[in-house]
């Protein structure tokens, strides 16, 4: 009776993973429990863009924290991986205003109710694609705690932080410089400048010394700026300015009389090497200029017009006609020294292209100092690791260089900043509750500020609001700290330092243990993907063509610690082809064992016998074992309940991989827990072990059956969290499963069933193998062409154990025969080779043609020897040598060690054939 087949013939991922993905999430596997007795393993999803949609980066940041997720609640961990989205200001700005923008309207002209309105709308309809896309990548997610930065519960959060860190004097007002568009009348965020090469001109200006002869040369691009200067700088260790240094400089066309100050960021290569500073109107120079105490002079207003403070002869002009009233001045008066091309890049207005302006205006802050100080200390003292180490270096570079952080942004999508003016008194109220009215005077006709928070602002208290904070709730309880964060070193800054410095401030405890830092995924060639490269892969459509879990276990395979990825189709279908693999050996043992076959689910493996058993062997035990030997094989002979060597030695591999396994998620090794499953299960389960049990299958060895089930049960839990689909889908054919391997427990090591003497025995039978199967491919026997082997025992050889083994060698080397014998006899035609401490001899029968493989290698080793001469002859060239780049030589150096490898292999070949 041929046993029932229990999974489709191949693999089709899609409708598996539709199946299992529901599962899932319909038995509420991924919820965790709150309270619990048991240890918690907690993480908070960096939260994507509303707008996002998956991309390459997304993958490989959202894949790694679900494997250790996986991991961790595979070993009974109580396990919460709390998902959300992030509100994404500018981001959502762009889509609404470019949909506006469609109708011919404008954010000004529908109003700011209307606009959000608009925009809770597009959330409502669109926000949910990426936690879809999440869903499908099979990120183990607990939705039913799932948060939106602009929920209620996350704005309330952020509002009490902004009072409590205003009230401590931790935010205030300052002015600031923004980018500033003097058409729209509005102010731009950084990314919605575009910047463009624009050939201009450098201007040299002569400033002269006061009560002195001297003077002292700037170069700018924008000399109408020259008006609002209040410093000159120069580098303090450039000789050229030394007696420069606290001198006190004309400023020309105007009666003001500025200082030379001496700073490390002055570029020593810039123009003359001393600069104008003006802090009201370049940004470089208001952080010099905060940094020295200097005033702000604003010369040109919100319209781009010249202001009072330019002078009465410019008051009014338009930027750019001023521009060029300064120069004819600086020009008559004998300050201007010369004028050079310059191509520099400037910014413009991503709407109407307008050239943006600098301009200053009164923006909130967050006193960052104070803050900083704990974020760096918790480093320090190891409370918070990063991974790799190497990034702790780039956070302290940043921490010890921190500014105030300007958190108000002139939006309108976000947490309106909960501050109020009063028209009649100037008073300035922040508060939990909107006031009525003024405290100091009673006006009632009180003004919200018209700006919203930095995004980074309210995802830098995610770890814990998303907990329920400021309420002390039980989730807070259980599960803060957290204890890993997976994230891009680009946001170390904008977000990690945020979280850390917020969190300890707010909760007085660190938010997270461990910062995973991802690398970025880049194509072969190294370059970063972009889509306007036209190089980047879609993670969506290579699931659809392969897959999740190929795609998966291809991020987990490239994810080197420090290292970025190189990704490429290829390695997707090579992962692919790992699932059939896995599926076809999944096949076969379920096809092997039977209902009763052997436990699964944890317990050790019993060697069984017994009536299921029993039954089993009659079936496979039918179909007569299709060997031909010579040697005996005692595995059919005897009682079939013993494990064979194969299945000792595959425990014996398997409690390795266990430990190897745990180790290196532990360290966060990704790619080396992938490589290390990876190898255990293709090459030694399925192209050993599978091979070496169909004997003692066939004979009925009820021992084999059930390690075969163990083993299959084991890998399957060992690389669920990677390829969570494919291994939920087999493991539930098994005899025995249980709910889900999502809950399933992970192997954990078994040094019981390490086995050394198995090992070196298997090894000896895989060395004959091998060098089998070398000689066959070296000397092109076809695979379907049987041989007969013979072995010499040198000393050392263990010949019981080859005979024990025939069968498998037979099998596994595609021989007619093998036989052990003290001296080959004379005069027959063999192949040779050595095998540990086995002399080889393959015998050829009608396998290859000799006079045809002898033409093929005298042919083929003709063109090596003239390679070889050639490479040679280019190294021994003094002229190549010594004026090719190094690159070319090495290149040409290890191909002539190449070829010489091949030739004395060919050469080695042709002298086998020859001696038949
Ligand atoms: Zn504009
Ligand atoms: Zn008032």
């Amino acid at each position: 009776m041929p046993a029932k087949p229990v999974l489709d013939k191949s693999y089709d991922p899609k409708p598996v993973e539709d199946k299992w993905g529901k599962f899932w999430l319909d038995e509420k596997l991924f919820v965790a429990e709150a309270p619990s007795g048991r240890k918690k393993f907690s993480m908070a999803l960096p939260p994507p863009n509303v707008t996002g949609s998956l991309h390459m980066g997304h993958a490989l940041c959202f894949t790694l924290p679900d494997i250790i997720v996986r991991w961790k609640r595979m070993q009974g961990f109580n396990t919460l991986w709390l998902p959300g989205t992030d509100h994404a200001s500018i981001a959502v700005h762009n889509v609404i205003e470019k949909m506006l923008d469609e109708k011919g309207l404008t954010r000004e002209k529908v109003g700011r109710e209307e606009f959000l309105k608009i925009a809770w709308d597009w959330k409502a309809k669109y926000g949910g694609i990426i936690t879809s896309q999440l869903k499908k990548l099979g990120c183990s997610l607990d939705w039913s705690r799932e948060r939106f930065t602009m929920d209620k519960g996350l704005s309330g959060a952020v509002r009490k932080v902004f009072v409590d860190l205003h009230k401590e004097g931790l935010i205030y007002r300052g002015y600031y410089l923004v980018n500033h568009c003097p058409h729209c009348m509005t102010v731009l965020s950084d990314i919605e400048v575009e910047h463009k090469d624009h050939q201009a001109k450098l201007y040299y200006i002569k400033y002269p010394i006061a009560d002195s002869k001297d003077s002292i040369t700037v170069a700018t691009t924008r000399p109408e700026t020259m008006l609002g200067d209040t410093a000159i700088a120069v580098h303090p260790d450039d000789p050229r300015f030394k007696k420069l240094h606290g001198a006190r400089v004309l400023l020309p066309l105007t009666e003001r009389v500025i200082p030379v100050i001496t700073d490390e960021t002055v570029e020593l290569d810039f123009g003359t090497g001393a600069v104008k500073v003006t802090p009201a109107h370049d940004p470089t120079d208001f952080a010099l200029g905060k940094k020295h105490g200097l005033p702000q002079v604003i010369v040109i207003d919100g319209s781009g017009k010249m202001t009072d403070a330019a002078g009465a002869v410019f008051k009014g002009l338009d930027r750019f006609d001023a521009r060029e009233r300064v120069l004819d001045r600086l020009r008559e008066q004998g300050y201007l020294v010369k004028e050079e091309d310059y191509e520099h890049a400037v910014g413009h207005c991503y709407r109407c292209k307008t050239v943006i302006e600098p301009h200053l205006s009164w923006q909130w802050f967050v006193k960052i100092g104070p803050l900083a100080k704990e974020a760096i200390r918790v480093v320090e003292t190891g409370e918070i690791r990063f991974i790799p180490a190497n990034w702790t270096k780039t956070y302290y570079e940043w921490m010890y260089n921190i500014h105030d952080w300007c958190i108000s942004r002139q939006l309108w999508w976000g947490h309106r900043i909960p501050a109020w003016y009063c028209p009649d008194c100037g008073e300035v109220i922040v508060a939990m509750d909107d006031p009525a009215s003024c405290p100091r005077c009673g006006g009632t006709k009180l003004k919200q500020d018209d700006d919203v928070l930095d995004t980074w602002f309210s995802s830098g208290l995610w770890p814990f609001t998303t907990l329920g904070w400021p309420e002390k709730t039980v989730d807070l309880e259980t599960f803060y700290p957290t204890d890993l964060m997976s994230t891009g070193f680009d946001i170390i800054f904008f977000w990690v330092a945020r979280m850390i410095m917020l969190g300890l401030k707010f909760t007085g405890k660190i938010p997270f243990r461990y910062v995973f830092i991802n690398g970025l995924v880049r194509d072969m060639k190294r370059r970063k993907m972009s889509k306007s490269e036209g190089n980047s892969i879609d993670p969506l459509e290579m699931i659809e063509k392969y897959g999740t879990d190929a795609l998966r276990f291809t991020l987990a395979a490239l994810a080197i610690p420090g290292m970025d990825l190189s990704l490429s189709e290829e390695r997707m279908a090579g992962c692919r082809a790992f699932a059939n693999k896995i599926w076809n050996a999944s096949r076969f043992v379920l096809m092997n064992i039977d209902e009763g076959g052997a436990a699964t689910g944890g317990g050790a493996p019993a060697p069984r016998s017994g009536t299921a058993a029993d039954k089993a062997t009659d079936e496979t035990a039918a179909a007569p074992a299709p060997r031909s030997g010579t040697a005996a094989d005692k595995a059919t002979d005897e009682t079939a309940a013993e494990p064979t060597l194969a299945d000792r030695w595959i425990r014996s591999r398997l409690a390795k991989v266990i430990a190897e396994l745990n180790e290196s998620l532990e360290g966060y090794r990704f790619f080396e827990a992938a490589d290390k499953i990876y190898h255990f299960l293709w090459d030694e389960f399925c192209d050993w072990y599978i091979e070496l049990a169909k004997p003692a299958l066939k004979a009925g060895n009820t021992a084999t059956r059930a390690t075969l089930t163990e083993a299959l049960d084991q890998t399957l839990r060992l690389l669920h969290p990677f390829m969570p689909f494919i291994t939920e889908e087999i493991w539930h054919q098994l005899p025995g499963a249980g709910k889900s391997l999502v809950t399933a427990a992970f192997p954990e090591p078994r040094p019981g069933w390490e086995d050394a003497g198995a090992e070196a025995q298997m090894k000896e039978i895989q060395d004959i193998v091998i060098t089998v199967r070398t000689l066959r491919t070296e000397n092109k026997i076809p695979p379907q062409s049987k041989v007969s082997l013979w072995l010499k025992p040198h000393d050392g050889a263990d010949t019981r154990l080859i005979e024990d083994n025939a069968a498998s060698a037979v099998s596994l080397a595609n021989l007619s025969g093998l036989s052990v014998m003290k001296e080959f006899p004379a005069g027959k035609k063999l192949l040779k080779g050595m095998a540990g401490a086995w002399e080889i001899g393959i015998l050829l029968e009608a396998a290859i043609d000799t006079g045809q493989e002898r033409q093929r290698l005298e042919k083929e080793l003709a063109k090596l020897e003239a390679e070889v001469e050639k490479a040679a002859g280019r190294l021994g060239n003094a002229d190549f040598v010594g004026r090719a780049p190094r690159e070319v030589v090495e290149e040409t150096r290890a191909k002539l060690e190449e070829l010489e490898k091949k030739r004395d292999k060919t050469k080695e070949h042709l002298s086998n054939i020859l001696a038949l």
